[in-house]
C-alpha cells in the first residue's frame, strides 16, 4: 500500500480534539500528516514529518476533513426554476412543487436519472464533499422508488428511502391506502437497496402519527430512522426524532423550548439546511440556540430541484456565518464532524489518526475563506478513498 504524506500546510483542521491547539476543531499550523490509500496514518508539525513514498506540498494552503453532506434529495429530473422566481417575487412556498419534480422524475429513463445525480455528485466533490447522504422520494411508487434507490447507491453507501415525501397524486382523497403501501410492498421492495429511512413530517406532508408507523415498520426491517421536522410549523415531530432516537432530525427551522431540551438530552443531530430558507425566503433556524443548549448540530445543502438547488458547502457555510450567526468554525465544524455525528459514522468527518483519508486543500491560507470569499469554488483538490 502506498503511503502518501501531504506536508507545508498552512492550517491543518482535524476535528480531533487530541491534537494541535486541543480544540474541538484540533487545529495545528504549518503542519504535515500521512495518509495510505484507506487512512490517516500520522499527524503533526512539519518539521517533524517522516518519510512516505510520495509527497504533496500544499504550498501553505489550509486543508480541512472532506465535508459530509447528510442531506441531499440528488436522485431527481427537470427543475423549477420558475417557483424559484415567483417566490423571489412574493410568492409564499408550501412544498407543493414537489408534485411536479415527481412527474418527471417517473418519465425519466434510467439513465437520465443516472447522468443527473452523477453531474450532481461531480458538483459536491468539486467543492469537498466526500460522503453524501442521497433519498429517494420523486418516484412514489414500488418499482420508482426502488429504482431511484439503486441510482443513489451507485453513488453512495448512505441511501435514505423516502416514499413518505408526501402523497402522490394518485393517492390525494386515500391517505391512508398510501401509508398502507409504503409499509407493506414498497417497504419490502426498497429495504434491502436503503441504510436509512426517512418521512417528511411536516405541514401538507405526514403527520407524526403516520411519520411514527412508517419508521416503526422501517426499523422493525432494518432500516435506521431520519426525519424532515419543522420547516414549515410547529409540529410534534422533534419529540418523535428523539422517541426513535433518529440520527438526525433536519431543517428544525421551527423550534420551540421543549424541543430544544428534548435534543440537548438525546444523540439526535439538528441539521440545519440554510439553503432552504434562502431559497424560499423564509426564517432562518436559529443555529445559536441549538448550539448554546448543547444540541450537535449538522449542516448539509438539502439539495432539490424545489427548495435548495445548491451543491456548494462552501455556500452554506457562509449562509450560516451570515445569517444564523455561527462562527466560521462552528460551521466548518457542522458540515464535518457534524455531519458524521447525523450519519452515526466514526470514520469521516475528522482528520485523527484512524480516520478515512478524505480531505479536501483548499486555495486558501485559512479555511475562514470558505465563508470569507462566497461565490467562488476555493477548494483547489478533494482527495476522497474510492465511493463509487
Ligand atoms: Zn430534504
Amino acid at each position: 500500500m502506498t503511503t502518501r504524506i501531504v506536508r507545508h500546510v498552512s492550517e491543518l483542521t482535524t476535528n480531533d480534539p487530541s491534537l494541535g491547539d486541543f480544540s474541538a476543531l484540533g487545529r495545528l499550523f504549518d503542519a504535515a500528516f500521512v495518509v495510505d490509500d484507506e487512512q490517516v496514518l500520522w499527524v503533526g508539525p512539519d518539521s517533524e514529518a517522516p518519510d512516505a513514498d510520495e509527497e504533496i506540498d500544499a504550498d501553505n494552503r489550509a486543508v480541512v476533513p472532506g465535508f459530509v453532506d447528510s442531506h441531499t434529495h440528488l436522485v431527481f429530473a427537470g427543475e423549477r426554476s420558475d417557483e424559484f422566481e415567483a417566490r423571489m417575487a412574493g410568492v409564499h412556498y408550501d412544498g407543493g412543487g414537489i408534485a411536479r419534480t415527481v412527474a418527471s422524475t417517473r418519465a425519466a429513463t434510467l439513465e437520465e436519472l443516472r447522468r443527473g445525480t452523477r453531474k450532481r455528485v461531480a458538483e459536491l466533490f468539486a467543492g469537498g464533499v466526500t460522503t453524501v447522504e442521497i433519498k429517494s422520494g420523486y418516484e412514489l411508487t414500488t418499482n420508482g422508488e426502488t429504482r431511484a434507490l439503486e441510482v443513489a447507491s451507485e453513488f453512495s453507501e448512505e441511501v435514505t428511502w423516502l416514499g413518505a415525501h408526501v402523497v402522490p397524486p394518485e393517492f390525494a382523497n386515500n391517505r391512508d391506502g398510501y401509508v398502507d403501501l409504503l409499509t407493506s410492498s414498497m417497504l419490502d421492495s426498497c429495504s434491502p437497496h436503503a441504510k436509512w429511512a426517512d418521512v417528511f413530517c411536516d405541514r401538507g406532508a405526514f403527520s407524526v402519527d403516520e411519520a411514527r408507523e412508517v419508521l416503526s415498520k422501517a426499523q422493525a426491517k432494518g432500516l435506521a430512522p431520519r426525519l424532515h421536522a419543522n420547516q414549515l410549523a410547529h409540529s410534534g415531530a422533534i419529540a418523535l426524532a428523539v422517541e426513535l432516537d433518529c440520527a438526525s432530525v433536519d431543517h428544525c427551522t421551527y423550534l420551540d423550548d421543549h424541543d430544544i431540551d428534548l435534543l440537548s438530552a438525546s444523540a439526535t443531530v439538528a441539521t440545519l439546511l440554510p439553503g432552504a430558507e434562502f431559497s424560499t425566503r423564509s426564517p432562518y433556524p436559529s443555529a445559536r440556540r441549538l448550539l448554546d443548549a448543547g444540541v450537535s448540530v449538522a449542516l448539509a445543502t438539502d439539495c432539490n430541484p424545489g427548495s435548495s438547488y445548491v451543491t456548494s458547502i462552501a455556500f452554506v457555510i457562509a449562509l450560516a456565518v451570515r445569517e444564523m450567526a455561527m462562527t466560521v468554525d462552528e460551521a466548518l465544524y457542522a458540515c464535518t464532524k457534524g455531519g458524521a455525528l447525523a450519519l452515526r459514522r466514526g470514520d469521516v468527518g475528522h482528520l485523527g489518526v484512524g480516520a478515512r483519508a478524505d480531505f479536501a486543500v483548499l486555495d486558501a491560507p485559512r479555511a475562514a475563506h470558505l465563508a470569507y470569499r462566497p461565490g467562488g469554488n476555493i477548494v483547489e483538490k478533494t482527495f476522497r478513498v474510492s465511493l463509487a
